[in-house]
């Protein structure tokens, strides 16, 4: 799949084509300075002006430049307020919905829907879906994001902490997990995207649990035009002395605080480092605000994770300021956090290379910088709900019916079918390297004997029997659910061949219902080894859903969910069906970690 990602500002619109198969953009464009005269499209090395030109003028110079096919167009809206906590196809109610959530952010939700009007008067064919800024800190818990003001009236006006930037969390941490070889389950990670705008995010475990934006964009760090936080107190004060409408004091701490108020140089943190070299004394203390901030932040997520295993620099400032990483990481040895000052220096980050680990090799916590990639995060997000929201044909799991077999020893061959004997091939399986024999055994079990059971080759290291629940009955045994290879304390039967009997003590078991996956499979499913799962089929009009569905990931399987002959039966269940993963119930690591 292909898709367009379109990310607007007020006056500006990045775009790019994220290609899923290549993992990566094959285009990237933008805008600047619309609606003002300067108005232009950037592509390449040309510049297109645009005199004020708008955002739909941008899309379509953009678009007919482009000369790629997509299936999807990316919107990124930067608040979904209570609304919208997960992806979300773009309809006329959505616009609406989103619409409604203007006064929440009204610097940027206006500039997003221009965009999303303007790519929908364009492509009114494509699915359009929105990906919304908040959607990560769906996890913030009542704690964190409630403001202490009187609670009828915060649910009122929905005043609340929403947190932002979250594609961009959400990915760091991520990449950073896989870095660290880690499950992010596992760890507890203190993200800090320092660009333009800039947040902290405490992701415990996977989950956002804090994070320094609020309610909009303007609290927590101080950024390039924004105060970040401020005592209101201080904000009435300054409306009295200066005569100030909110709206003109919203615009002032928006437009004309952070570091380009303190440091009156401008907002860029290359500007501002140079004049602090140069001697600037507003410039210093701008930065000292600015770095003394995220140590405090830094501090505060560590206590409230009751510990950090790493902390991540990210976006223009993060990945490319030494000085602001070293400033930052001064004093949190007592944290466990070292930060090697050589590698700090060294470190350079790309698309391509998007991972340097800045600790020293004794520290306990990583330090690491990753280059965020937000419009990759929200493709790859949009892409992973087109899928689901349309189960294709590459989404369905072919259902195979396991008739009752067993697979054997060498040693039961030699005494079953006579000394040295080789087991012949009668037919290929589906998982390969498989085979169903020409050998067939009896089973005799105390009550009943069930003759003419067929071996699965290859040998294996343990006789293992596998048989449905009926034949258990008819065996008159009672063999446990379980996975295969596990046959520990399981009963035992006598197996009868041609060349006489192989008597087994342990080994006749109930096959668990299973999904063999290649792990490419397990990367578009989302699951992984181990990971018990739910699978959804429809049989003859019938919704039926298998629960506690183990996953198998080898790169020896192809995709094919086992069940057993009696749950077919039950189920109305023949071959050439297919079924749908419907829910991850238990997640592997999870449960080791539990034990
Ligand atoms: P972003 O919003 O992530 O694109 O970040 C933009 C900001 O990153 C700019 O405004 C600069 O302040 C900052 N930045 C970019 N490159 C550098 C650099 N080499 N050193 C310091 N700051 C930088």
């Amino acid at each position: 799949m292909r898709v367009l990602v379109i990310n607007c500002g007020s006056s500006s619109v990045k775009i790019s084509v994220y290609d899923q198969s290549l993992q990566k953009h094959i285009f990237s464009y933008k805008a600047e300075r619309l609606g003002t005269t300067e108005a232009c499209v950037i592509i390449g090395d040309r510049k297109i002006e645009i005199p004020n030109g708008n955002h739909k003028l941008a899309l379509e110079k953009i678009v007919q430049s482009c000369s790629e096919e997509f299936d999807a167009i990316v919107h990124r809206v930067v608040h979904g307020g209570s609304h919208f906590s997960q992806p979300v196809r773009i309809t006329s109610d959505v616009i609406s919905q989103i619409e409604k959530i203007i006064p929440l952010a009204p610097l940027h939700n206006p500039a997003n829907i221009a965009g999303i009007h303007a790519s929908i008067a364009i492509f009114p064919e494509l699915p359009h879906v929105a990906i919304f800024d908040t959607a990560f800190h769906g996890t913030l818990p009542r704690r964190a994001y409630s403001y202490a003001i009187p609670r009828s009236l915060a649910k009122k006006h929905n005043v609340r902490r929403f947190g932002f930037h979250g594609p961009s969390h959400e990915w760091v941490a991520n990449r950073a997990s896989s870095y660290l070889e880690q499950n992010v389950e596992d760890l507890r990670i203190i993200t800090c995207h320092l660009g333009n705008g800039a947040s902290c995010c405490a992701v415990e475990y996977g989950r956002s649990i804090e994070t320094s934006m609020g309610m909009t964009p303007l609290e927590g760090l101080v950024m390039g035009t924004r105060s970040g936080d401020i005592d209101p107190g201080a904000v009435f004060s300054l409306m009295r002395a200066e005569d100030l409408s909110p709206e003109e004091m919203e615009e002032f701490l928006n437009r004309s605080s952070g570091l380009h108020g303190l440091s009156g140089v401008g907002n860029d943190m290359r500007d501002i480092a140079q004049a602090a070299e140069d001697g600037n004394d507003q410039a210093r203390l701008s930065i000292h605000v600015y770095a003394h901030r995220i140590r405090k932040y830094i501090g505060a997520y560590s206590a409230i994770m009751g510990g950090v295993d790493a902390i991540v620099f990210t976006a223009g400032v993060g990945e490319n300021s030494a000085r602001i990483r070293q400033q930052v990481a001064q004093r949190l040895d007592f944290l466990g956090a070292r930060l090697d000052l050589e590698k700090n220096r060294e470190a350079r980050v790309s698309k391509e290379n998007d991972v340097a680990d800045i600790s020293e090799i004794r520290s306990r916590v990583s330090i690491l910088v990753v280059a965020t990639d937000e419009e990759r995060a929200m493709a790859e997000k949009a892409i992973e709900f087109l899928e689901q929201e349309n189960p294709n044909q590459d989404l369905q799991i072919p259902i195979a019916i396991s008739a009752r077999h067993l697979h054997v020893t060498q040693a039961a061959v030699d005494s079953l079918f006579g000394k040295g004997h080789t087991l012949r091939e009668y037919k290929p399986i589906s998982q390969p390297g498989q085979f169903a024999c020409v050998e067939k055994v009896d089973i005799i079990g105390p009550r009943r004997t069930i003759q003419g059971v067929r071996i699965i080759g290859p040998l294996r290291p343990k006789v293992q029997v596998e048989i449905s629940r009926t034949d258990e009955f008819s065996l008159g045994i009672d063999a446990p659910v379980r996975n295969s290879g596990d046959v520990a304390n399981s009963p035992g039967v006598i197996l009868r061949g041609p060349n006489g009997d192989y008597t087994i003590s342990e080994g006749v078991i109930c096959a668990r219902r299973h999904i063999h996956m290649h792990p490419n499979d397990a990367k578009r499913f989302h699951v992984s080894d181990r990971d018990v799962v739910e699978v959804s089929i429809n049989s003859d009009g019938r919704d039926l859903t298998f629960g506690d569905v183990l996953v198998r990931v080898s790169p020896k399987y192809v995709l094919e969910m086992h069940i057993d002959t009696d749950e077919a039966n039950a189920a109305q269940i023949s071959r050439g069906f297919s079924g749908i993963l419907a829910g991850v119930s238990n997640k592997a690591h999870l449960c080791k970690k539990r034990v």
